[in-house]
């Protein structure tokens, strides 16, 4: 995913979207004051940078990150669109401030930039959004909403660079005596840290999401069963060798069990994913903290 979109960070991403709008529209009623009154509206409206002095201009280049993330086409039609609007006003304004009459074709372009500048922002902020409920609070990682998706694209990837792909399902060993004995509020901590881990183990090309409770899904893909068993086997390591500060206790060691499906062309994602819970079942009754490759 390209943008952490974690609800709290989408909040504040929101507040000063808002916020830059906002400080636009007090903009717009400058410049109204300074073709009625002819009153000066200032160097964010005559100046020919207008646009990256205004406060939604530089807002929007640093933010650019962001934005391009959601959507790079999209942000730069916010720039151009806001450019338009700031070179249309210019021209307005400066011809009010000589004592002639605005410039028509500078009004329509202005109004229609606006309205372009609003509309683009209004579909940030529903991108933004839609990101925000996609993604696990607690976690930061994605939630299930856009497995399918991805499955597709992973498989044919894998298709086309003759890879295995691999459904693996995670989950937590003896979690609930976690929450049992030190509460909830530990056992969140330990969910974030455990996800934490899972996050740096993992390749950035292995998709990871909060499948459920203290189950997580991972899409993995490889060269062999061998390589699938090392990053089985590396994953559980990492996980067995992190340990969990806890208040007035001894810091916790975690580890999770492991059920791997390779996807074979008769199987869509349920039909792996049942694979791997089945290989995970396994997994747990044999002892835990081990991975389970299931038949193929
Ligand atoms: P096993 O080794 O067989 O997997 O045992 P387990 O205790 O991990 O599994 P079980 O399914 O019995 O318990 C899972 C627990 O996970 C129960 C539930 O309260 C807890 N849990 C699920 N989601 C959350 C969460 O978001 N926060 C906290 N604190 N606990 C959660
Ligand atoms: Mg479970
Ligand atoms: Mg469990």
């Amino acid at each position: 995913m390209p943008m952490s979109a974690l609800p709290s960070e989408a909040d504040i991403f929101i507040a000063e979207l808002d916020a830059a709008v906002e400080a636009h529209m007090n903009w717009t009623r400058r410049i109204l004051r300074c073709a009625v009154l002819r009153t000066a509206p200032g160097e964010d409206v005559l100046a020919p940078m207008a646009h990256t002095l205004c406060h939604f201009g530089n807002w929007f280049m640093s933010s650019r990150a962001e934005f391009e993330a959601l959507d790079a086409q999209a942000a730069q039609r916010v720039e151009a669109v806001h450019q338009a609007m700031h070179d249309a006003i210019r021209s307005i304004c400066t011809r009010v401030l000589a004592g002639q009459p605005g410039n028509h074709a500078d009004l329509e372009t202005f109004e229609q930039s606006q309205s372009d500048l609003l509309a683009l922002l209004a579909r940030f902020k529903t991108l933004i959004l839609t990101q925000a409920v996609r993604h696990d609070p607690l976690t930061g990682l994605p939630l299930r909403y856009g497995i399918e998706n991805d499955f597709a694209l992973c498989r044919k990837e894998a298709r086309r660079a003759c890879n295995l792909l691999y459904v693996a399902m995670i989950d937590m060993d003896h979690f609930k005596p976690v929450n049992d004995t030190h509460g909830h509020l530990v056992g969140d901590q330990v969910l974030r840290q455990l996800a934490g881990v899972l996050k740096q183990t993992l390749r950035s090309n292995e998709p990871l999401y909060r499948f459920g409770g203290e189950e997580f899904l991972w899409l993995l893909q490889c060269k062999s069963v061998a390589e699938a068993e090392q990053s089985a086997q590396r994953l559980l390591g990492a996980i067995r060798t992190t340990s969990v500060p806890v208040p007035g206790s001894v810091p916790l060691v975690l580890t999770v069990t492991l059920g791997l499906a390779r996807v074979r062309e008769q199987d869509d994602l349920s039909s792996a994913i049942m694979r791997a819970d089945l290989a995970l079942y396994e997994g747990k009754k044999n002892g835990r903290d081990r991975y389970v490759i299931a038949d193929p």
